[in-house]
């Protein structure tokens, strides 16, 4: 099936395009993009909104949920009620409550008991409509550390070294190891670093032997620092954040993916439930994480969007609420625009997603109003208007823009 799409404004992953350009979409891939006299005598399926306040835009990634988390008030606990079967038909549920978002890709940042990597499989191959896929497997964690519910506890290099070959023998795609404590885990610090830099950094260096990204919850500054000392690829929350860890993740290049939601939704829901300990804590952290965030993105370091979807009240298929509150953390909206699609494609190495060019998959999100200047356009799905997941329509819209 061949479709051109015309007459609307274009992010492209980088840059709002006001200039009239339309682009061909062929077998599930984006043929061409150009001005649209040279598209002149097409005879497939055409859908030119001209007239219309449209934007058509890459679909968004989403760098950090956890599939196997519910979002109810206390979901560790939750979770642990399900069978992995049970677990994974709710993964599959909301992994496509997640695309209907606008989201076309993510990354699960710790799942239970492997299920994850079973539903990625299923989610890739296509046999069900959901996200692109990525996965980490188990976290792995120390002893008494963050995580230790449904991670690998590890201790030393070498046990950090066999935990990564069990999480590579399950294939995951990407190495999650916890630097420092957090808030969903009672008893530990936020503050406090966890693995060593020498742990940390046998660990990356495993992950790397066999082609892995890895990705470090790392909350406390010490711990921030042994996690990008090793080498990791992206920091997960950096919260604490000093002047120290941002001059050598600018160095390296080290990502880091914020997860504002999941303090936000913590914080507005804190008389439904929330257990006390993960309230104290998010209270705790909240302005810094937010200060943390900004002096990142003022420094220009890479920023991939990602939500930590699961947690207490951050619902999956609200992921894009996470670049309202970027924006509302000081960020420009076309930035918020470029952190979830191409540089959270850069990050999980989709390199066919997140941008619009000859040959990247036709992944795409036609949203209402200008995203680059009202950011709602795109963090509201009320705004979205239709969504293709490899060429086909794949979200529903109360007022679609065709029906195709
Ligand atoms: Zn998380």
């Amino acid at each position: 099936m061949q479709i051109l799409i015309s007459g609307m404004r274009i992010f492209d992953g980088h840059d709002m395009i006001e200039a009239p350009r339309a682009v061909l979409i062929e077998d599930g891939r984006i043929a061409a993009i150009d001005v649209p006299a040279s598209f002149e005598g097409f005879a497939g399926t055409v859908l030119d909104a001209a007239g219309d306040d449209l934007t058509l835009m890459p679909g968004m990634i989403d760098c950090h949920v956890h599939l196997t988390l519910g979002a109810e008030a206390d979901p560790g606990t939750a979770q642990g009620k399900l069978s992995d079967a049970a677990l994974a038909l709710k993964a599959l549920e909301r992994a496509q409550k997640t695309l209907k978002a606008g989201i076309v890709a993510i990354r699960d940042c710790g799942g239970h008991n492997y299920v994850d990597i079973d539903v990625r499989d299923a989610l890739n191959a296509g046999t069900f409509q959901g996200p692109e896929m990525r996965a980490c497997g188990r976290m792995i964690c120390m002893t008494g550390g963050h995580g230790n519910r449904s991670g690998i506890i590890a201790d030393g290099r070498d046990e950090v070294i066999r935990a990564v070959r069990a999480n590579i023998h399950k294939r995951a795609d990407v190495i999650k190891l916890m630097a420092t404590g957090g808030v969903m885990t009672p008893g530990v610090n936020p503050e406090d670093a966890h693995y060593t830099e020498a742990e940390l950094a046998a660990g990356v260096a495993e992950a790397e032997r066999f082609h892995r990204t890895t990705a470090s919850h790392a909350q406390g500054a010490e711990g921030i620092l042994n996690a990008v000392r090793a080498g990791v690829t992206s920091i997960e929350h950096g919260i604490f954040m000093n002047d120290e860890c941002l001059r050598e993740m600018l160095e390296r290049g080290t990502f880091l993916v914020p997860t504002l939601s999941a303090v936000a939704n913590i914080l507005k829901n804190r008389d439904n439930g929330i257990p006390a300990f993960i309230i104290e804590k998010s209270e705790r952290v909240y302005e810094r994480h937010i200060r943390a965030f900004a002096m990142f993105y003022q420094a220009g370091g890479r920023i991939a969007m990602g939500t930590d979807a699961g947690t207490p009240f951050n619902q999956h298929g609200e992921n894009p609420q996470e670049l309202a509150l970027m924006v509302e953390a000081g960020m420009r909206p076309l930035d918020a625009l470029i952190a979830a699609t191409s540089t959270a494609a850069d990050l999980l190495r989709l390199e066919d997603h997140g941008r619009i060019e000859a040959g990247a998959i036709a992944d795409l999100l036609i949203v209402e109003g200008n995203p680059a200047e009202d950011i709602a356009a795109a963090a509201d799905p009320a705004n979205h208007r239709l969504l293709l997941r490899r060429g086909q329509p794949a979200g529903a819209s109360a007022r679609p823009v065709i029906a195709l």
